[in-house]
């Protein structure tokens, strides 16, 4: 039976535990930090000698961690991106700012274990020479916010922050920004426009990779918070054993959140790739199966932003058998691994782990209204296609619940999200809106095609 494996979320909701320093030094908290502080120069792989800061790096690199907001992004690929050669100073962003619906992992650690994430906050600032950093908290985590400053301030007294941190003579400084309620500053750089106090419009890449163009300039590693936790485990256990952890290319442990129409919606913590979609539904350990009497309708793997999966459907993914050649099997999309590689080969995404269950009770056009409606109000309105595409197709979902459908509407819809996805847009949000209306248009047709009278591929009928 498919179980657990908690390793961010190891204290989180044990009886006792509590977001206080001291709490967390009982439980073993800041040990890698000091041990880490205490590593000294040796011989890398290659023979070539090695800091000790870019011992803990290469040790980011071995894990072969992925980070876990949204993307996917190797963390050791993305830390050996900084430009170190311009002289500028190096900082560190932690991206707090979790906002895709569905999802409500990061918020947990935030509120019940922020000194975990400030250790692996320390441990990757000091990996890559960067002094000063930054939480970018979601506006609406007013507590969150309360519990982290006062997390800083004990970690300062302890001195694991501020000057000669520990006696290493490294120094760090830690600020905390709430943002004001945007989901687009998830995106990396709205989220830095918006720390320098402008108006959060993604930046144009290339150039603006943060890496090298990032906060003011200056080359930035924006982090998502249960990435940096995980780093603090890869450092803890080594780059090597963590990689043993889950599959390859999809290696430790991820969070995932589970809601919907489960009976036991919730966070749980898995080896990546080694439990299924079915699994995390229906068995005990995690949603414990429908409600009494219900059927499963859909599933939405990876956040509103990822293309749904319609109960039943077959998804080709390319054979494990090297005889076969990479040849196409067909699997039905809940056996499938949850990890990054599979879901996307999979034809969808995992995101940042945000699962949403839907049974037979639910309206696959007013669930698509809810979230194109969700993506008007949050385009940031600085390209065309996703600023006027994303209302128009929120506006038309709206007049089809109101029951003045079109016959044309729903490949109007299809249509109108094919202009706005496809590399339109500054950024990845014209193709995150575009996707839920594509996959729920197509795969349920006969549900928009009985709400609007039309059938789709037809050519449009006109009034
Ligand atoms: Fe803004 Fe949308 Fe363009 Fe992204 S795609 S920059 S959210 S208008």
């Amino acid at each position: 039976m498919a179980a657990e494996r908690r390793l961010i979320l190891r204290h989180i909701d044990q009886p006792g535990y509590t977001p206080d320093i001291d709490c967390y030094r009982r439980h073993g908290g800041y040990k890698t930090l000091e041990k880490a502080l205490r590593l000294e120069a040796a011989e890398g792989p290659d023979g070539r000698r090695l800091t000790p800061q870019e011992r803990l790096r290469q040790e980011v690199a071995v894990s072969q961690l992925r980070g876990r907001g949204g993307a996917g992004f190797p963390t050791g690929l993305k830390w050996s991106l900084v430009d170190r050669t311009s002289g500028k100073p190096i900082h560190l962003i932690c991206n707090a700012d979790e906002s895709e619906p569905g999802a409500f992992k990061d918020r947990q650690i935030l509120y019940k274990d922020p000194h975990q994430l400030l250790e692996g906050m320390i441990l990757a600032c000091y990996a890559n020479e960067a002094h000063q950093a930054w939480i970018y908290i979601r506006g609406e985590f007013i507590q969150g916010a309360r519990i982290l400053e006062k997390a800083l301030e004990e970690a300062r007294r302890a001195g694991f922050l501020g000057n000669n941190i520990l006696g290493s003579g490294y120094d760090l400084e830690i600020h905390i920004h709430r943002g004001a309620g945007a989901y687009i500053c998830g995106e990396e750089t709205a989220l830095i426009e918006s720390l320098e106090g402008r108006r959060p419009y993604p930046r144009v890449k290339p150039p603006f990779y943060p890496t090298v163009f990032g906060l003011y300039q200056c080359p930035t590693i924006v982090n998502n918070v249960e990435t940096l936790c995980a780093v603090k485990h890869v450092i803890e256990m080594g780059g090597a054993e963590y990689a043993k952890l889950g599959s390859p290319n999809n290696t430790g442990t991820r969070i995932v959140c589970l809601s919907g129409c489960v009976r036991r919606p919730g966070y749980y913590e898995i080896e990546t790739g080694k439990v299924t979609l079915r699994e995390l539904i229906f068995e005990e350990s995690f949603g414990g199966g429908l409600r009494e009497g219900r059927r499963l309708k859909a599933v939405i793997p990876g956040g509103v932003s990822s293309r749904v999966f319609r109960a039943g459907e077959k998804v080709k993914l390319p054979s494990s058998d090297p005889s076969e050649q990479g040849a196409a099997r067909a699997v039905d999309a809940l056996d499938i691994p949850y990890d990054f590689t599979t879901v996307a080969a999979a034809g969808s995404m995992s995101g940042a782990g945000a699962i949403i269950v839907l049974d037979d009770t639910v309206s696959m056009v007013e669930a698509l209204a809810n979230i194109a409606e969700f993506f008007a109000h949050e385009s940031c309105g600085q390209c065309v296609p996703c600023r006027e595409g994303s209302f128009w197709i929120s506006e038309i979902l709206r007049r089809i619940l109101r029951g003045e459908g079109r016959p044309q509407d729903p490949d109007e819809l299809l249509r109108i999200a094919r202009n706005i996805a496809g590399g339109k847009t500054v950024c990845a949000f014209g193709d995150a809106c575009a996707r839920p209306v594509e996959s729920f248009v197509t795969k349920f047709e006969e549900e928009f095609r009985a709400a609007c009278g039309a059938r789709i591929g037809a050519p449009a009928g006109g009034e």
